[in-house]
C-alpha cells in the first residue's frame, strides 16, 4: 500500500489527523500548557466571575466579564494551536548531496568527512556576504537564518528557538502566532488579576471591611492573583524580549549565539520595516505536503560493488556511493575527453575543428568502459588520453592504426610519421 509523506517522515515530529497536524516530539507538554490556561479560567469563572454577574446591573456588564474571559481564553488557545500544530517552516531534506558542490580538491580540509562538500558557502544577503552552513542530516546548504533543530531533527527557516511549552519549533511560519500567543497570554493574566482585585474590592465594600477579611472570604481570588502575578513575569517578560528582538531584526537563536559579536545585523531593515516584515507579510506556504503519496522507488539493477567502495563507504545516502561514483566518473570522463580533444587539436598543428572527425557515441561509451569507471587519478587520465587517441584513429579511418605518444608530446603512428 502506498505510503504518505508523514508516514515515512525522517524528522522526530508527531502527526495526527492523517498528517494534517504536525507537532514536535515533545508535544505532550502541550497538555500541561493547556492545563495551565484552562484550569485557572475554570476557577475564575466559578469562584470569581459568577459572583460578579449581578454587580453591574446596567447593560449586564457582569456577564461581559465572564464572556470576555472565556472568549479571550479561546483566542489564546487557538493561537497556541496555530503555533504548535502546523509546519514551522521545515525545509524538506534532499535525497542526495548537492553534486554541483562536490569538490575534488583534496586540499579542502574544512569539509564534511564523508565527501568533499565544503562545510560553508557564502551567499549575499542585502548586499552583504553571509556564510551558510551545510547540513549533513538534511544534505543541503541551510538558507540564511535557517538552523537545524536537534529536538525535531529538521532544518527550520528563520529558526527562532524550540519552545518546550508549545512542543514545536518556532520558525518562519509560526513566529507571528507564537508572539501573539505570548502577548495575549500576558493580557489574559492582567485581565484575570484585575477582575479578582475588583471582586476583592466589592467584598470590602460589603460585609468584609478589611482587605484581609475580604481575601479570607475569597481564597480563589487570592490564589489566582498570585498565579497571574507570577505568570506575568514569564509571559510578560517574554513579550517584552520578543518585542525587542523584532524591533532589532533578530531571532532568539541569533541573539543568544551572536550576542558577544559586535557586528552588523544584515537582517535589520529598520524598526518599522522589521515589524511590518513579521506581522504584515503573507505567511509563506509550507514546503511540505505531509499527506502526499510517496512514489514507489523504481526497481534498480544491483550495483557492482568494488572493494574500495566497501572500505570507504561512510555515508548513508539514499543514492548509493557506487551510483554516485559511476555518475561522477562518467562526467569526469566526458570532461577529460573534451579536454584531450582540445589538446590533440593543438598537437596536430592547429587544424580546424571541422577537419577533425568527431568521436562516435560508441567510442565515448567505450572510453568510459575502458577506464573501468575509476575515481580519477593522474594515471587514469593518461590512459584515457591514449584510449581517446586510439578510438579517434579507428573512427576516422575505419582502420586500426596503432597510435603512440612520443616523449615530446607529438603523436606518431607505427610508421613513425608525424601527424
Ligand atoms: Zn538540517
Ligand atoms: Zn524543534
Amino acid at each position: 500500500m502506498a505510503k504518505r509523506v508523514y508516514q515515512v517522515w525522517k524528522g522526530s515530529n508527531r502527526f495526527i489527523c492523517g498528517g494534517r497536524l504536525i507537532f514536535g516530539p515533545d508535544a505532550r507538554s502541550l497538555f500541561i500548557t493547556i492545563s495551565l490556561i484552562v484550569i485557572p479560567l475554570v476557577i475564575f469563572c466559578v469562584f470569581v466571575a459568577r459572583h460578579l454577574l449581578h454587580k453591574f446591573p446596567t447593560y449586564n456588564a457582569g456577564y461581559a466579564i465572564l464572556v470576555v474571559a472565556i472568549a479571550f481564553t479561546i483566542y489564546v488557545l487557538v493561537l497556541l494551536m496555530l503555533t504548535s500544530a502546523q509546519d514551522p517552516g521545515i525545509i524538506p531534506r534532499a535525497s542526495h548531496p548537492p553534486e554541483e558542490e562536490i569538490s575534488h580538491d583534496s586540499s579542502i580540509l574544512d569539509s564534511t568527512p564523508s565527501n568533499q562538500i565544503p562545510r560553508f558557502k557564502e551567499v549575499m544577503v542585502n548586499g552583504m556576504p553571509v556564510k551558510v552552513k551545510y547540513c549533513d542530516t538534511c544534505m543541503l546548504y541551510r538558507p540564511p537564518r535557517c538552523s537545524h533543530c536537534s529536538i525535531c531533527n529538521n532544518c527550520v527557516e528563520r529558526f527562532d528557538h524550540h519552545c518546550p511549552w508549545v512542543g514545536q519549533c518556532i520558525g518562519l511560519r509560526n513566529y507571528r502566532y507564537f508572539f501573539f500567543f505570548v502577548f495575549s497570554a500576558a493580557l489574559l493574566c492582567i485581565y484575570v488579576f484585575a477582575m479578582c482585585a475588583l471582586y476583592i474590592k466589592f467584598l470590602m465594600g460589603g460585609d468584609y471591611p478589611t482587605v484581609w477579611k475580604a481575601m479570607k472570604q475569597s481564597p480563589a481570588s487570592v490564589i489566582l492573583m498570585i498565579y497571574c502575578f507570577i505568570s506575568l513575569w514569564f509571559v510578560g517578560g517574554l513579550t517584552g524580549f520578543h518585542f525587542y528582538l523584532i524591533s532589532t531584526g533578530q531571532t532568539t537563536y541569533e541573539n543568544f549565539r551572536y550576542r558577544a559579536d559586535i557586528r552588523l545585523n544584515v537582517y535589520d531593515r529598520g524598526c518599522l520595516n522589521n515589524f511590518l516584515e513579521v506581522f504584515c507579510t503573507k505567511i509563506k506556504p509550507s514546503r511540505n505536503d505531509f499527506r502526499a503519496i510517496v512514489p514507489d522507488e523504481p526497481p534498480q539493477p544491483p550495483p557492482t560493488i568494488r572493494p574500495q567502495d566497501l572500505e570507504d563507504d561512510s555515508g548513508s545516502y539514499p543514492r548509493s556511493k557506487v551510483q554516485d561514483d559511476l555518475s561522477i566518473s562518467a562526467d569526469l570522463s566526458m570532461i577529460s575527453q573534451r579536454h584531450n580533444i582540445d589538446e590533440f587539436d593543438e598537437e596536430i598543428g592547429g587544424k580546424s575543428p571541422a577537419s577533425i572527425p568527431s568521436i562516435a557515441p560508441e567510442s565515448k561509451l567505450a572510453l568510459v568502459l575502458d577506464t573501468q569507471l575509476p575515481l580519477m587519478t593522474a594515471d587514469d587520465d593518461e590512459k584515457l588520453v591514449m584510449n581517446l587517441n586510439q578510438s579517434r584513429r579507428i573512427d576516422s579511418f575505419g582502420i586500426l592504426h596503432e597510435r603512440s605518444s612520443s616523449q615530446d608530446g607529438s603523436l606518431k603512428d607505427e610508421k613513425g610519421e608525424v601527424c
